[in-house]
């Protein structure tokens, strides 16, 4: 069995706590969360850390809040709970859809949602879903927060504009009044990472798409999203032409390589296919919403 090389560990009592451990231990600290991915790369050498920082009970990054028209995640909000979360599901039921085939409910109960997007493998299914809703990210570090928008919160595999000595602290997701979402993924089996996945978000205007968010995880999508598919949609009806014009063009542009999970031509077939999905349900969801807003 794989085990770590030897680690120091902290474990922070504050957000203040923990910028102050990342400023004292400088590059060789690393953020511990929930441990779900680093733990792994730690026990196959990919990193190693000299020490550790754990951030993963802090409570006070704990939270789901709707502030205004803004859905507020604190980044150690654990995936399960957010699959719990019913404002969560009201106004982005494409955040649910996701949870619910993220790997299994012991990885739920440990992961975050910061961690997901962090460890920001090209694989994670987070990522896609909060680029298809636009979502701003929130960094804290010693000089203050900054906020940083989904689609340039990743820079690379494995990558995110987070630096040594911050932390990503917040998600916020933009509440908009009758829009709908979905999340749609293939895995080899149940709890397993995405062979390919794509969430969609949209906002009608009577039949007319108004506004459109597509997120893909696992195909090679540059910054997980699909903007020139999303670019496509606005002002069409929102019927099934539209939709499988979007899902060529996204799948267009998307770069799967071929690797255990599966070969470039299924992938590059699974972002056509899973994008019609998921817009279609997010029509749907968007319609039904419309349709209640207007029954009061
Ligand atoms: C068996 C298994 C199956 C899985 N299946 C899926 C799946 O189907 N889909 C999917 O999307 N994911 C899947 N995952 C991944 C899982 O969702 C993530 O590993 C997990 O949520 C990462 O969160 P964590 O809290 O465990 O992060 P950690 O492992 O603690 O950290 C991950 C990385 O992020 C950094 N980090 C963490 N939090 C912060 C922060 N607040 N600020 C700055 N840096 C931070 C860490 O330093 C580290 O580099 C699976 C994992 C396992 C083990």
């Amino acid at each position: 069995m794989q085990v770590p090389a030897y680690v120091e560990y902290e474990r922070a009592t504050s957000v203040e706590h923990a910028l102050a451990l990342l400023a004292r231990f400088g590059p060789r600290a690393q953020v511990l969360a929930g441990g779900h991915s680093l733990i792994p790369m730690m026990k196959l050498r990919l990193v190693q850390p000299e020490t550790l920082v754990d951030v993963g009970h802090l409570t006070e990054l704990r939270y789901l809040t709707v502030t205004g028209s803004v859905l507020r995640i604190g980044a150690l909000t654990r995936h399960a709970e957010l699959l719990a979360a019913p404002e969560a599901g009201r106004h982005f039921p494409i955040l649910h859809d996701a949870e619910r085939v993220i790997a299994d409910p012991i990885v739920r109960q440990w992961g975050t949602v910061g961690g997901s997007l962090c460890q920001a493998d090209p694989s994670e299914d987070l990522s896609a879903a909060f680029a298809a809703l636009n979502a701003t990210m929130v960094i804290t570090g010693p000089d203050g927060t900054r906020a940083v928008p989904a689609r340039q919160f990743h820079t690379g595999p494995y990558e995110t504009v987070v630096a040594q000595g911050e932390l990503l602290t917040e998600i916020q997701v933009p509440i908009t009044p009758g829009a709908g979402s979905a999340y749609e993924k293939v895995g080899r089996r149940v709890g397993d990472w995405p062979v390919g996945a794509a969430g969609a978000a949209i906002r009608l205007d009577g039949d007319v798409i108004a506004a459109a968010g597509i997120g893909l995880a696992a195909v090679g999508a540059e910054h997980f999203a699909a903007p020139e598919a999303e670019r496509s949609l606005i002002g069409a009806q929102a019927g099934e032409q539209a939709l499988a014009r979007a899902g060529q063009i996204a799948a267009e542009h998307a770069r799967p390589v071929t690797d255990q999970r599966g070969p470039a031509d299924y992938k590059r077939h699974l972002a056509s296919e899973l994008t019609v999905r998921a817009l279609r349900r997010a029509v749907a969801r968007a319609r039904a919403a419309g349709r209640s807003a207007r029954e009061g």
